[in-house]
């Protein structure tokens, strides 16, 4: 049991969280280690949401809603930590909500998609095919959903499948507090934010565009500029750690 006035105590929670859905088989042992560097990278951020991150969210809201395809590809830990928000942003950006692991069995799948449609995500399930250009299990995929989509949000991605998805065509959009990872350099459009923070951010500005009914116009995207404003919250709040 951990008391709720632990000063770690969310941290805390989500861990126990974590190590839970590895236990069922969800989460891998190994997205236990890569929430690690998550959690690394978000105490160098002071665990919030940057001006720059929240500019990031709003922009991806506005590429989700000009897609002509969009699509959310989910992993285990985004299963575990975020299905309800997916819910969430599904519905608020009509987008296809897609499984694609590293890790993959058919076991492990059927169990995230059974997890996102309790928590209400309308999930694309159906035949998978081996459709991407990588030699490892998340080239797998299925035709009407990723591998024709023009937008694709990747929370927790890895870099090879970012390369390959933005090399097929595609604006890829990234979750990662890691602003170094190949994934964060690879992506159009990174977000250098937490997963929870970052999901309800981005379902919230789809809808404030929603309801302006506003031209869904190109959408101007800087990522050089997103990551050199995260790499400097960061190194200034280590400048001042110990001040
Ligand atoms: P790359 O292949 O892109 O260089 P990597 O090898 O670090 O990256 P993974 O091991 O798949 O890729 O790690 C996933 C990434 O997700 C890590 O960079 C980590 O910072 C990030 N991450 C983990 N948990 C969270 C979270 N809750 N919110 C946002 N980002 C997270």
């Amino acid at each position: 049991m951990i008391p709720p006035d632990h000063p770690r105590y969310r941290s805390l929670v989500v861990r126990e969280r974590l190590a839970g859905s590895a236990r069922k088989g969800i989460v891998s042992w190994e997205g236990l280690t890569a929430h690690g560097r998550g959690e690394a990278f978000d105490y160098l951020l002071g665990e919030r949401t940057t001006a720059s991150a929240l500019f990031a969210e709003r922009t991806a809201a506005a590429l989700l809603l000009s897609a002509r395809h969009p699509v959310i590809s989910i992993n285990g830990n985004t299963a575990a930590l975020a299905a309800g928000e997916i819910a969430a942003l599904q519905k608020a950006c009509g987008a296809l909500v897609e499984v694609n692991l590293f890790h993959r069995t058919e076991r492990r799948v059927k169990m995230i998609e059974d997890l996102l449609t309790v928590a209400g995500v309308d999930v694309f399930s159906g035949k998978a095919e081996r459709l991407l250009l990588l030699s490892h299990d998340r080239a797998w995929c299925r035709r009407d959903g990723m591998y024709s989509a023009d937008v694709v949000l990747v929370p927790l991605e890895d870099g090879d499948r970012c390369e390959v998805l933005a090399g097929m065509g595609k604006t890829v959009i990234a979750i990662d507090l890691n602003p170094l990872s190949r994934t964060a350099r690879t992506a159009t459009l990174t977000i250098v934010d937490e997963l929870t923070r970052a999901l309800p951010q981005i379902t919230s500005a789809c809808r404030d565009l929603s309801q302006a009914g506003e031209e869904r116009s190109p959408v101007p995207v800087d990522n050089h500029y997103l990551l050199s404003e995260a790499i400097r919250e960061m190194t200034a709040r280590l400048s001042h750690a110990l001040d």
